[in-house]
């Protein structure tokens, strides 16, 4: 049977690495959510709309479209903005300082969240994300929160900019995940939280390989 796989949780916990590795695993899809909220962000900062100006980001919102290319070459999973692949410009600390302001705009969210159902709709797929396992699939069969400690986080989150070779500081760092945390859970329109049929996974002092088998557990339970 093919099911939904949500995995929920703060940011920079481990989510995408630990569905990519579930959804290689299981032959399923694999959805990254944040970066559909980050292509949305980057588009609006390249057409100059304001996140307050409304009727722009609805003509924004009809103008984008978000999709996913396989990489061939690195297996990876790229969003492409308007058909051009956008997957390092949205990984940017420029847009991870704004993208919790973009992600708040109740038009934005809708627009997300119904995509993500499409793209779900025929089962067989791990999304991550923040409100996957509450909103976009509250019916999924396997529900993930994870969390770690915040510096933990920073420090992973640090490696991953410096591989693209961007080098940022671990205070702004922290900085930037406990202010996304905060809009995050705080927002009124499906604030991250954990549902309450989700399984709680803390990845401060776990590997990704235990991280990929304790969900795959669940999967197999
Ligand atoms: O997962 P990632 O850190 O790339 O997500 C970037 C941002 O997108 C989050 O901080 C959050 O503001 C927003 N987001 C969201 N709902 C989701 C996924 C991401 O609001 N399902």
């Amino acid at each position: 049977k093919q099911l939904v796989i949500a995995i929920d949780g703060y940011s920079s916990c481990g989510k995408s690495t630990t569905a990519k590795a579930v959804a290689a695993e299981l032959h399923y899809a694999y959805v990254d959510t944040g970066a559909m909220y980050r292509a949305v962000t980057l588009y609006l900062l390249e057409q100059n709309i304001a996140f307050h100006d409304l009727a722009g980001v609805e003509r924004a919102l009809h103008e984008l479209h978000i999709t996913f290319r396989r990489n061939r070459r690195t297996g990876r999973n790229e969003v492409c903005l308007n058909g051009t692949i956008r997957e390092d410009d949205i990984r940017q600390m420029r847009i991870s300082n704004l993208v919790s302001e973009v992600s708040v705009i109740p038009m934005v969210r809708h627009a997300m969240v119904a995509q993500q159902q499409r793209m779900g709709r025929k089962r067989g797929v791990v999304m991550d994300g923040r409100d996957i396992g509450t909103t976009v699939f509250p019916d999924a069969e396997v529900k993930v929160f994870m969390t770690a400690e915040v510096e933990v986080r920073a420090r992973r989150r640090q490696e991953e900019l410096a591989s693209k070779g961007e080098i940022v500081g671990l205070d702004d760092i922290v900085e930037n995940l406990r202010k996304r945390d905060y809009l995050d859970s705080t927002r009124a329109e499906s604030p991250l939280r954990r549902a309450p049929d989700a399984v709680l996974l803390d990845t401060t002092h776990i590997t990704i390989d235990e991280q990929v088998d304790f969900v795959l557990e669940r999967v197999s339970a």
